[in-house]
């Protein structure tokens, strides 16, 4: 192999080192945000990071790996009025629309942002977009849509009263898993939404927005029914409506959830 073909294979190695740290460190932050306690894994993580600083301080100054990403950090966390959060909220969703910042971009037909009331007291929180979802450009339109809303309506609110996103804003192909990568990359979106909208309950529906928000691998069996806080919010776990579609024995266990959340939100109407 001559020396310019090394040379190159090298440079190919040390950007790939850099792209995997970028991601890494974003991983690190992002888990930081979302409430991950590190006091135990101080040592280690400040040991990932120094290393990494040292190796990428001898590298050549690289391309920005990600150069369209949104800094949520430099947005005041302030709390918004009605108007405000939807002036925000639009913004960020014409930010969404344009994102690329994993290979979902790729084959969305639409989008899926998030609908419904800005300044809901509940939100609810979805894994992905299906097929129709990814059509319509809406969260929740098919027949677990449907389901959603008889839910929401069993505890005397309507669809439009509160707040539903997903985890990812673009469709997974064949409704497949959302992988680490497109986690760390899609959920400060959804971090943004909730800041913005600052709901008093977020009600995370399936395994994986409850383990992706609580950032544990607990099954949505332990999960579900019990009190968390999550970003100044109460936070409570229930089945998926798909899973229900398909286990309807369980709608009895969701009934005792989603009653949970009705009587937090009377008991904290303002
Ligand atoms: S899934 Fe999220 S991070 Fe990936 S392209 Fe869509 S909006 Fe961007």
């Amino acid at each position: 192999m001559g020396a310019s073909r090394q040379q190159s294979k090298l440079q190919e190695a040390k950007a790939e080192l850099v792209s995997l740290l970028k991601v890494l460190s974003d991983k690190v932050d992002l888990e930081r945000k979302l409430g991950v306690n590190y006091l135990q894994f101080d040592s280690v993580i400040k040991n990932t990071i120094s290393y990494e600083e040292n190796v990428i301080s001898q590298l050549p100054t690289p391309e920005p790996v990600f150069d369209n990403v949104y800094n949520y950090n430099e947005v005041d966390k302030v709390e918004f009025s009605k108007s405000e959060k939807i002036a925000e909220l639009n913004k960020l969703e014409e930010q969404v629309k344009r994102c690329t910042k994993c290979d979902l971009c790729k084959n969305r037909t639409n989008v899926v942002f998030g609908v419904g009331d800005p300044d809901a007291d509940l939100m609810f929180v979805g894994e992905a977009p299906g097929y129709y979802e990814d059509e319509q450009g809406e969260p929740f339109v098919g027949k677990a849509g449907q389901l959603l809303t008889k839910i929401i309506e069993s505890i005397g609110m309507k669809r439009g009263d509160v707040y539903i996103a997903n985890i990812l804003k673009c469709r997974p192909p064949e409704n497949r898993n959302p992988n680490a990568n497109e986690i760390v990359m899609c959920s400060p979106h959804l971090i943004r939404q909730i800041e913005i909208i600052r709901p008093k309950i977020i009600c995370a529906l399936g395994t994986f927005a409850a383990q992706t928000l609580l950032n544990s691998t607990e099954s949505i069996g332990n999960l579900r029914g019990k009190f968390f806080e999550y970003q100044g919010a109460k936070f409570l776990a229930t089945y998926h409506p798909a899973y229900l579609l398909r286990n309807p024995d369980d709608k009895k266990k969701v009934w005792a959830d989603i009653k949970k959340v009705r009587d937090f939100l009377k008991e904290n109407s303002s």
